[in-house]
């Protein structure tokens, strides 16, 4: 087959198989709902399944549900693996993990035809809203889970984790061994497309992107500032301790100092989605006691997480004593960045039509292999829309390009 109609062929499997995730996905309440360990999921990897074996390739599933495609004979050998998760949230969109397991048989079918040792594969379970944590389908299949977590029960139908596994045809007990299934084991480094959840690419003009990193996150989910309730009439300005002022400057300060950070090339997000004062007290002519916020801070670099994590400390102490409230910031909630290979990200940032790299906002397959040893890069494709939402767009040659760039990327650098 030659190069154009081969890249044809490609485009048109990748674009009926989507075609079908789609189908297997609707929710007759709008978007696509594919739950974790669901028969919505297993038809989906049923679906890659065929579409691989009439190609070729060998179809495996290993002892936790997930799905394996491999070149005819290459057997226990160890190889790289390229793939994602087939499961969506609730309502979600078509592409968010369902483009990366297409890409992966993409890559694997060119593989098998180069005579490159590499799997394809489809994790199960990797959104956290059926049981509450996410990658369970990569965690189960390093023997990671906690046997309690197997009582987990899935949101909407109730039926507890192990009986999900043992549904779709799994063991639970091999999900929580303490060690690896030898699929797993017999991984050498993990490669993963998936749609960037953000803007950047599709306000930059990009169809896809390296990843360099899996950003963690310092997080205060109950934070409070204290101050006086007063009247709002009545009070003059400096006799008042008043908590949303004190809170507004704070998170302008934060603001401030991120837009700095910014400029100066860190990586840092900054999120305050909860901000309220006394819910059965607030009135437009009363100065709040105490305002509630949370603050959710995420960066590809550790330092910048303890640089903000020292910041908080000092401007919520230098406010308080100025504005006479004083700051609880409470329990704070880290997950260390995890770091891609930066050898293979490197690769598929250099096999991009435009050379770009930027970190992951949200959390992915290939980080828990990353956290688990095994090296892992990753490529982002454009897309519109948002993400976990029914508008989620991709287009397919903004698929293909990722794939382009995976394939030089597993080449050039032995995979
Ligand atoms: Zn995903």
């Amino acid at each position: 087959m030659n190069a154009i109609s081969g890249l044809h062929e490609e485009a048109l499997l990748a674009e009926r198989l989507l075609a079908r995730f789609a189908e297997l996905g609707a929710d007759p309440k709008g978007g696509i709902t594919r739950p974790a360990w669901s028969e919505a999921e297993t038809a989906c990897h049923d679906a890659l399944a065929e579409a691989a074996a009439a190609r070729g390739l060998a179809v495996h599933r290993d002892a936790v549900g997930n799905l394996w495609l491999a070149p005819e004979g290459l057997g226990d050998r160890p190889a790289p693996a390229c793939g994602s998760h087939c499961d969506s949230v609730p309502q979600g969109g078509n592409y968010d993990g369902a483009a990366g397991v297409v890409a992966g048989l993409l890559v694997a079918l060119r593989a098998a035809r180069a005579g490159i040792a590499l799997r394809a594969v489809a994790l199960r379970a990797e959104e956290s809203p059926w049981f509450g944590a996410p990658y369970l389908g990569t965690r189960a299949a390093f023997g990671l889970l906690d046997p309690a977590e197997l009582a987990q029960p899935r949101r909407g139908d109730g039926l507890p984790l192990a009986a999900c596994i043992a549904r779709a045809g799994g063991d639970p007990a091999a999900a929580c061994t303490g060690r690896p299934l030898p699929e797993i084991a017999r991984v050498t480094a993990f490669w993963e497309a998936h749609i960037e959840q953000g803007p950047v690419l599709l306000d930059r003009g990009l169809p896809a992107a390296a990843v360099t990193a899996v950003r963690g996150h310092l997080r205060h989910p109950a934070a409070r500032c204290l101050g006086e309730a007063g009247h709002s009439g009545v009070v003059p300005r400096h006799l008042r301790r008043d908590p949303a002022l004190a809170v507004a400057e704070f998170l302008m300060d934060l603001d401030t100092l991120w837009a700095r950070q910014e400029q100066e090339g860190a990586d840092l997000v900054l999120t305050a989605g909860m901000l309220s004062t006394e819910p059965d007290a607030a009135t437009p002519t009363r100065i709040p006691g105490e305002v509630a916020f949370s603050l959710d801070i995420r960066s590809a670099d550790p330092a910048v997480l303890g640089g903000m994590e020292r910041v908080l400390a000092e401007r919520a102490a230098e406010i308080g004593r100025r504005r006479g409230v004083s700051f609880a910031l409470g329990r704070a909630v880290r997950a260390a960045p995890v770091a891609l290979d930066p050898r293979r990200a490197a690769a598929i940032e250099a096999a991009l039509p435009r050379p770009f790299a930027m970190a992951s906002g949200a959390g992915h397959d290939a980080a828990e292999f990353a956290r688990n040893g095994v090296p892992a890069a990753m490529v982002f494709l454009r897309n519109a829309g948002g993400s976990h939402n029914p508008a989620e767009a991709m287009d397919i040659a903004d698929l293909m390009a990722g794939v382009e760039a995976l394939w030089a990327a597993i080449r050039a650098t032995g995979g």
